[in-house]
């Protein structure tokens, strides 16, 4: 990473490479301009670490405009743009963007509201505003060395409290004291944030995917599927275990095992070039030869970096094709109504030999608690 050795660096990140893409993108795209409103975008592209900003992107010269809180910090962190103080974004922006040689400008369609759109247009004296989407999105599904051992450090976090917490439930634990302690795990690990509403469902609560964690008491003999994650140097994680407290039953021990193959068989599946929807058929060929398909509702994982769902998503249709340095989750799940349900998830990085597991340092034994 340190061709420029001591030159301060917003997370790491090889700003001149990225906005390189990012121009051949938008060339492909038939626009010599883009206004990125996106903040995951726009720390991807800059470094930039606070929560307002925008970047233009112009045929010749970039630029990153803020608010005077962040003028200081934008200073230290960024580096490869101009950067300047806004007082009113969207007019500032747009005069910025008029002022330039900018005929083709691209926005970022799902991250500005309607209202501010239209003011904007209004403001901005351009041929052709058109809205895209992805451009950025799409650079950033093939992660460097820097993202990667922050996703490692995401990761981390998740083998350093998961395991822990699950081994102290006991009968009567609530799924809410479960997910604080988790949080509070996290927290003490060092991570910036949580992922999302820990999931903590008991029971047969199981059979929602998102069964976020309630007051409701864990009993003996019910299975528990906890999805968690942190963020770590603005990289997110997101894992998920199913463990029982109490021995289990047979039923639970064959789904848990059907539900455990199918993610190996996906995870056996990465490898780059390999179409993403092959590893969603991968794990849901498995559940659906054991006669459970129609409980496996969900698609197999996503792209996991500074947003904790990303391209590429892991799902039938996608023909994308996978490449070394993407990261996705692999997390197929059996969900029966009125009995409960059993999902396993992994980070994975794809890599030049095939998947290499993040977050292998959580067991994946059917644990008893
Ligand atoms: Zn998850
Ligand atoms: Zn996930």
């Amino acid at each position: 990473m340190g061709e420029d050795g001591g030159r301060k660096r917003g997370g790491g990140s090889d700003a001149k490479g990225r906005l390189a893409g990012l121009r051949r993108l938008m060339k492909g795209a038939g626009l010599d301009g883009l206004m990125v409103t996106c903040m995951e975008n726009v720390r991807y592209l800059t470094g930039f670490t606070g929560s307002a900003g925008s970047v233009v992107v112009a045929p010749r010269r970039a630029y990153f405009l803020t608010d005077g809180r962040y003028t200081t910090q934008a200073r230290e962190q960024v580096n490869g743009y101009t950067v300047r103080q806004y007082k009113a974004p969207l007019k500032d922006v747009a005069e910025l963007v008029s002022s330039l040689s900018i005929t083709r400008l691209g926005i970022e369609a799902e991250h500005i509201s309607q209202a501010s759109y239209r003011a904007f247009r209004g403001a901005v004296k351009v041929h052709t505003v058109r809205s895209t989407g992805g451009l950025v999105e799409e650079l950033r599904m093939v992660k460097d060395g820097g993202e990667i051992d922050a996703l490692r450090g995401a990761a981390g976090l998740v083998e350093k409290s998961l395991e822990d917490v699950m081994g102290s439930i006991r009968p009567g634990t609530t799924e809410w004291e479960v997910a604080v302690e988790l949080e509070h795990r996290f927290k003490l690990s060092g991570s910036e944030k949580n992922s999302f509403d820990f999931i903590v469902a008991s029971g047969k609560r199981g059979a929602l995917p998102h069964g976020i964690a309630t007051d409701k008491k864990v009993r003996k003999g019910e299975m528990v599927t906890i999805d968690c994650g942190g963020r770590w140097k603005g990289y997110y994680s997101d894992c998920t275990r199913t463990c029982v407290v109490g021995k289990p039953t047979g039923r639970q021990r064959e789904i848990y095992q059907i539900v455990l193959e199918a993610q190996q068989k996906a995870i056996e599946a990465v490898r780059p070039g390999v179409k993403v929807e092959d590893v969603d058929a991968a794990a849901r060929e498995h559940i659906s030869a054991q006669a459970y398909g129609k409980y496996y509702t969900h698609s197999t994982g996503h792209g996991v970096g500074l947003s904790v769902h990303e391209e590429p998503r892991v799902a039938q249709g996608n023909t994308h094709r996978l490449m070394q340095g993407m990261v996705i989750t692999v997390e197929p799940g059996i969900y029966i109504p009125d009995w409960g349900g059993v999902r396993i998830e992994d980070m994975v990085l794809v890599a030049r030999q095939g998947a290499e597991v993040l977050t292998e340092g959580v067991t994946k034994d059917f644990l008893i608690v």
